[in-house]
C-alpha cells in the first residue's frame, strides 16, 4: 500500500532537509510556485478531496476557495498542531520526523490562497516535536524555501512557530485564533467564519498538520491518484492511532474506509489476551462509542456518521470485556467538566453536573432518578453552546449511557458486571 504522509518514518534523519530533498522534496512547491496558477492549485486539491483531517472532515480545497480574493487585508494560514484530543497522537510524529513535509505544503498552501505569513500553533506539551519542527524551519530559511524571493520567484512567506500553553480548547479553530491572539483561549461565534474574520480579524485559513503534509504529493502526482487512494469523496489515507486492548497499539496509515475490524483485527494484532472486544471509539474521545456489532463500519467520515459516530481525529481507543463502561464514562466526563473553557452555561455547568451524577453511580451512591436524569442533562448542553465542545459531551457521554445502560442499572443495584 502506497503511504503519503508517513512515507519518510523509519528512514535514517528523516527530519533534515537533505534527506528530504533526495527524495524528491519541495518539487511540488518549485512546481506550484513556477508553473501554477493559485486557482489551478485550489482546484486540484478539490478534486483531490483530501479532507480537513484534524477532526471536521471539511474539503480542504473547498475551505481555501473561501478567501476573499478581492479582501486587501492580509490573509494567513494557521495550522492547528494542537492535537490534544484524548486517543490521537499522529501529528506529532510528523513535527518530528517530517517536518519539511509540512513547510512544502505551508508553502504551496500560502501561494495558493495568497498568502505570506503562516503560524503553526504547536501544543505545549509537545516539546520534542516543536524543537524538531523549529530546527526544520530554520533550516529552509538558511535554503531559501522561505523567506523573500523563494526558488527565484517574487513569493515570500515568513513562518511563525507558536506553542501553546496546554489547553484542549485551544484545538478549536477559533480559541487557537484568540490564544495566538495573545487572549484566553476562547471559542468565538461563528458565522463570522475564519476565511472571512480570522487571525487579528483578517481571512484565514486553518488546516491541520497531516492534511498540510498530504499536498505536496498531490501536487506532485495528481489529484486523481490521491483521490483513487481513498473512499468515494474521501480521498487518501489517513493516519489511525490506535490504542487500548490492542496487541500492537501506534499509528497506522491506511486508505479512507478501511473497515474499522481490519484495523483492529489485522493491523493491530487483534485483542490483548485473545479477550473479547466489548466497545471502541472510533475518532477520539469526542466521538460516540460503537460496540462490537457496529466494526465492520468503513473509516471515512461519511460512513461513520452514517451509523451515528465520527471519524474525527483518527483516534481509535479499544475497550475488551474486562472494561467497566461506568468508569470509561466518568473518565470522559471528567476530561470535559477539566476543559470546558466556561464561557457557556449549558457547558460549564452541565459538563460538571454530569461528571458528578456519573461519579456517584460509579462510586455506588447512584440512584434510579440519577439514571433517569442524565439523559435529559447530556442532551441539554448540545446545540446550546458557542461551540462545538458542547456537543462532542452530549454525543460522547450520552452514548455510554445509551449503550451501557445496564452497566449503570447494575452499578445503582450495586451488582457486579465486570
Ligand atoms: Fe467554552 Fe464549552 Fe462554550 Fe465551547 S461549549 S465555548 S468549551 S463553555
Amino acid at each position: 500500500m502506497e503511504k503519503v504522509a508517513t512515507r519518510h518514518f523509519g528512514q535514517k534523519d528523516s527530519h533534515l532537509l537533505i534527506n528530504y530533498i533526495k527524495d524528491d522534496g519541495y518539487k511540488a512547491a518549485r512546481k506550484a510556485l513556477t508553473s501554477m496558477a493559485p486557482p489551478q492549485i485550489i482546484d486540484e486539491l478539490k478534486k483531490s478531496n483530501l479532507r480537513g483531517l484534524g477532526g471536521a472532515g471539511f474539503p480542504t480545497g473547498t475551505k481555501w476557495s473561501f478567501i476573499p480574493q478581492g479582501n486587501p487585508k492580509p490573509k494567513y494560514l494557521v495550522i492547528n498542531a494542537d492535537e490534544g484530543e484524548p486517543g490521537t497522537f499522529k501529528d506529532k510524529y510528523i513535527l518530528e520526523l517530517d517536518p519539511h513535509a509540512l513547510l512544502e505544503g505551508i508553502l504551496i498552501t500560502c501561494f495558493a490562497i495568497g498568502s505570506h505569513k503562516a503560524y503553526v500553533y504547536i501544543r505545549g506539551e509537545y516539546i520534542k516535536p516543536h524543537q524538531a519542527f523549529q530546527a526544520a524551519v530554520d533550516e529552509a530559511y538558511k535554503a531559501g524555501f522561505l523567506g523573500k524571493n523563494i526558488m527565484g520567484t517574487e513569493f515570500h512567506l515568513d513562518v511563525v512557530v507558536h506553542p501553546g500553553a496546554g489547553a484542549y480548547i485551544c484545538g478549536e479553530e477559533t480559541a487557537l485564533l484568540s490564544s495566538l491572539e495573545g487572549g484566553k483561549g476562547f471559542p468565538r461565534l461563528k458565522p463570522p467564519f475564519p476565511a472571512v474574520v480570522g487571525l487579528f480579524n483578517c481571512p484565514t485559513v486553518i488546516n491541520n498538520v497531516e492534511t498540510i503534509s498530504c499536498v505536496p504529493p498531490i501536487i506532485n502526482k495528481g489529484a486523481e491518484w490521491y483521490a483513487k487512494l481513498g473512499s468515494e469523496k474521501n480521498g487518501g489515507n489517513r493516519i489511525f492511532c490506535v490504542s487500548g486492548h490492542v496487541n500492537k497499539p501506534g499509528i497506522y496509515e491506511l486508505p479512507n474506509g478501511t473497515p474499522l475490524r481490519a484495523i483492529i483485527y489485522e493491523h493491530a494484532g487483534g485483542m490483548l489476551n485473545g479477550r473479547k472486544l466489548k466497545a471502541v471509539i472510533p475518532g477520539g474521545i469526542s466521538a460516540p462509542i460503537l460496540t462490537p456489532d457496529q466494526i465492520d463500519v468503513k473509516m471515512d467520515f461519511d460512513s461513520l456518521k452514517a451509523i451515528g459516530s465520527m471519524a474525527g481525529s483518527g483516534g481509535i481507543i479499544v475497550m475488551d470485556e474486562t472494561t467497566d463502561m461506568v468508569w470509561a464514562a466518568l473518565v470522559a466526563a471528567r476530561f470535559f467538566a477539566h476543559e470546558s473553557c466556561g464561557q457557556c452555561s449549558p457547558c460549564r455547568e452541565g459538563s460538571g453536573w454530569v461528571y458528578r451524577q456519573i461519579k456517584r453511580i460509579y462510586e455506588g451512591h447512584g440512584t434510579p432518578q440519577d439514571l433517569r436524569n442524565l439523559p435529559g442533562i447530556v442532551n441539554n448542553i448540545g446545540g446550546n453552546t458557542i461551540c462545538a465542545f458542547g456537543d462532542a459531551i452530549t454525543m460522547s457521554v450520552g452514548s455510554y449511557v445509551a449503550k451501557f445502560k445496564h452497566e449503570f442499572e447494575a452499578k445503582i443495584k450495586k451488582e457486579v458486571t465486570v
